[in-house]
């Protein structure tokens, strides 16, 4: 197909597609699929091997968020039945990070609840950024605590952090439809702050909140100009207690159209497939790993995944390997231009990856049929940071 012959090129040599071109991947047939992974699947192979980075989320702070995102279970007046729970101790959060990287994971991404954090709050986080660099050595630390004031990015890298998580989400034209109490320009201006604080910034989206083809192709290329080290992929988690509990809009097919399109455009950055990946690609996630190259390991902030033995299993069996400490995730010039790469928040979520995700227009994948409701794949999480029982790593 002359279409993926040249995004393939493009992407090899880190040229951006036309937004037709990224459209035109969103509308190829089921027929196609398989060519349009084997197409990203080289982009991805070239930028990043067979690696795949391993995250582990902390959720420093659970639940009670006074912002209206339509995707969280977080949100103000959400009735689902999710953890609530204030900040974690600095030993608490250290202890929660130990069990993500003893089960491989390279890089914690600690997140709180909330709009953005106080100057209390900053400190807060700095020294638990402290204890987990202390007590675990090499570790890569992201924090993702919301909009963040002047000055804070630099407080943060101070203490060690490494990247600073805050997503798009959606794009500008529908932005205001998912939330109300703050705005597009609020996010991109706290992904500039990181930025220029030094951090790697990591930056993404969430997938089926009821949003068209352009507006998924609006997003993507508004991450490419902002230029993340990383862009985390939610797909949408529709969690019961959500004003988006009944958007399922997406199939195993459509989520994997999404990451090509992703790759495509963002070619040589950490693409990660972030919350909703064991809801939505089900038995097709391993072949999600031919286009993004890092996942979180174990569980999401509200929600569980699969557990994290299955991850790793998945991994080795469809041939790729973990990304060891002592190898570089970005590609060479990435990394001389100083730059890291994060995460996700929750299934879909505020701040980094995602939680539960929020509905927008309605456009349905034009050559798959209609998602079914999996609720039976939505467990709320119960197990590790805030509770007693140990965590799925
Ligand atoms: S996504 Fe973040 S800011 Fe938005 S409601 Fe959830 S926790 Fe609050």
């Amino acid at each position: 197909m002359d279409l993926l012959n040249t995004l393939m090129d493009k992407g090899l040599r880190r040229e951006v597609p036309s937004r037709e071109e990224a459209l035109a991947v969103l509308a190829t047939s089921d027929d196609d699929l398989l060519d349009v992974v084997a197409a990203a699947g080289r982009v991805r192979r070239h930028w990043f091997g067979r690696r795949v980075k391993l995250n582990y989320l902390v959720n420093l702070k659970s639940g009670l968020c006074p912002e209206d995102c339509s995707y969280c279970s977080q949100r103000l007046g959400s009735t689902a039945g999710i953890l609530k729970y204030t900040w974690l101790k600095p030993d608490e959060a250290s202890k929660a990070a130990a069990a993500g990287l003893a089960g491989g994971a390279k890089r914690v991404c600690l997140v709180a609840s909330g709009r953005g954090p106080t100057d209390r709050d900053v400190d807060r986080v700095s020294d638990t950024i402290r204890t987990i660099k202390e007590q675990n050595e090499g570790v890569e630390v992201c924090a993702c605590l919301g909009l963040l004031s002047d000055g804070q990015a630099e407080r943060l890298r101070e203490a060690g952090a490494d990247a600073y998580n805050h997503n798009l989400n959606t794009s500008e034209g529908t932005y205001a439809d998912i939330t109300t109490t703050h705005t597009y320009a609020d996010r991109v201006d706290t992904v500039h702050k990181a930025h220029a604080a030094g951090l790697s910034a990591c930056s993404g989206l969430i997938a089926g909140m009821g949003e068209s083809d352009e507006d998924l192709v609006d997003v993507v290329f508004s991450l490419r100009a902002l230029d993340p080290d990383s862009v985390p992929v939610n797909f949408l988690i529709p969690v019961e207690g959500t004003p988006l509990a009944k958007e399922w809009n997406l199939t195993p097919q459509r989520c994997l159209r999404i990451l090509a399109m992703v790759r495509f455009v963002c070619p040589d950055v950490e693409v990660r497939i972030a919350g909703g990946r064991e809801v939505h690609l089900r038995t097709m996630q391993p072949l999600a790993l031919h286009l993004a190259n890092s996942i979180f390991l174990g569980d999401y902030l509200t929600t569980e995944g699969q557990a994290g033995k299955a991850d790793l299993e998945m991994i080795a069996d469809a041939g790729f390997e973990v990304e060891g400490t002592d190898q570089v995730t970005l590609p060479e010039h990435r990394v001389s231009a100083g730059g890291g790469g994060c995460g996700s928040h929750e299934g879909a979520g505020g701040c980094g990856s995602q939680e539960g995700a929020g509905g927008v227009c309605g456009s349905v994948p034009a050559a798959t049929a209609a998602a079914e409701p999996r609720t039976d794949l939505v467990a709320v999480r119960r197990r590790g940071a805030g509770t007693d029982l140990a965590p799925n790593a």
